[in-house]
Formats: structure tokens, sequence, C-alpha cells
């Protein structure tokens, strides 16, 4: 068996396991290959192998893959840090935005999505563990923005976005994901008050604790080293 189609295996297996585990149904559960620093032969392989979610973080480096790989049906997640200059092309090009954290930002996107490409799915980044050095809003500033985002007309608001700090056990993993769950439920009943749509989706858990975040609700997994081996460190 081809390596990246072993490693899809043995990630998915883990996604299962761990659904298992709280009696979740693992297909409620997407596997998200993040690419960065990855070629789009690379790409092809995990698209052969059945993957057809894949993230990126860096504009200008997404844009040359998405545009090596337009021959193929895919949905690109954007991840990464974003100003505001950069909003069109992530409008024109990516189906969801996982690290929108001001209203601003969500502002552009809106208005420079494309009428034909539908609504883009949004995310907001929660710095769930308050660390000065991270992206992210912090949790009390997440209901004021998740409301006016969940208002803009080409944008629709899917949820809540951490990349809580590394833990090495998994019930000190579990934590920081419980909190983003547990904000999740609180904004989605002031949501539904203002008959607004509810969010759907935790984007939580990456190569070192998706059984955590799948054990705490999470509905996307961002998954780069495990499925496409080590990357270098420039990136
Ligand atoms: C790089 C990255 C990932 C993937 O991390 P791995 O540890 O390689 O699985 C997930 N989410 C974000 C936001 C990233 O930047």
């Amino acid at each position: 068996m081809p390596k990246i189609r072993n490693n899809i295996d043995l990630v998915s297996k883990r996604i299962a396991q761990s659904a298992d585990q709280c009696g979740r149904d693992p297909s409620e559960i997407l596997l998200l290959a993040v690419t960065k620093t990855r070629r789009s032969d690379e790409i092809r392989h995990a698209i052969d192998a059945g993957l057809t979610h894949f993230a990126e973080n860096y504009l200008q480096e997404a844009l040359e893959k998405i545009s090596q790989l337009h021959d193929q049906q895919l949905y690109w997640h954007f991840i990464g840090p974003l100003q505001s200059n950069k909003t069109r092309s992530v409008a024109e090009s990516f189906s969801w935005v996982h690290s929108v954290d001001r209203i601003k930002i969500a502002q552009r996107l809106s208005d420079q999505r494309p009428e034909s490409m539908g609504h883009l799915n949004i995310c907001l980044q929660v710095n769930i563990d308050d660390e000065p050095s991270k992206s992210g809003l912090k949790q009390d500033e997440v209901l004021p923005v998740a409301l006016e985002v969940a208002k803009l007309p080409n944008l629709r608001l899917r949820g809540l976005m951490a990349i809580p700090k590394a833990e090495e056990n998994i019930e000190a993993q579990q934590l920081a994901f419980a909190k983003l769950a547990q904000l999740r439920e609180q904004i989605n009943h002031v949501l539904s008050a203002e008959q607004l749509e509810q969010m759907d989706t935790l984007s939580m858990g990456m190569s070192g604790d998706l059984e955590a975040a799948v054990l705490q609700g999470s509905t996307i997994v961002r998954v780069g080293t495990d499925l496409f081996g080590p990357r270098q460190k420039h990136e």
C-alpha cells in the first residue's frame, strides 16, 4: 500500500476509534488534509486515495496548487492568518475559511465573494488558552463577532476553530477542546434566540491531539504531519 494511503487509513482508524469510544458516528467527522509545504503531486496521491478537502495556510502557495489541481473537484480551506489585503483571492478561491478573527475581514470576504460560488463557510478562530503570541478572538469577544458574521449575506457561519497549546496527555488536551465546545453551545443559544442559523462545526484536533478533539465533539480534524510526514522547518 502506498504510504499516503496507509497514513490516511491509520488516521481514519484513530478518528473512528475515538468516535466509538464516545458513541459518535465517525462519518460526522471530516478529515481535512493540511497541505502546507506539500507539492501538488503529493496532493494528487491523497486525492487518488479518496480525500477531497485540503487546507492551506499561505495564500500564494495555496493559489499555485489550486491552479495546478484545477482539473479536480476539491474543497479548499484557508486556515492561516488572513490580512485584509488578501481577502479577495481567498473569497474567490476557497470553500472555507477557519481563521476569521475580525469583523472587518468577514465583511470583506462577504463583499468579495462571487455570487456564482454560493456562500463561503466561516469558522471564527478562538485563542482558547489566552496565549499572548497566538491569533484568534478572546472567548468573550466571540459572541459579538458571531452575531455580526451570521448576518453577512455571502457567508455562512459554520463554527469555531482553535489551536490549543500542546499538552502531553489526552486528559489535559481535552480541557481546551471542551471549552471550545461549550463556547459554541453558549453562542448557539443566542443565535437561535435571534433566529439566526446555529453553528454545526468545531474545527479542532491536529496530528498530536485529534483523539482528544474527537472525544470533545470535533467535526473537522486538520491533519498534516500524520498524513504527509514531517514538514521542513522553513514553512
Ligand atoms: C499546520 C497546521 C495543522 C496541521 O498540523 P499537524 O500537526 O501537522 O497535523 C492544523 N491546523 C493548522 C491551523 C495548521 O497551521
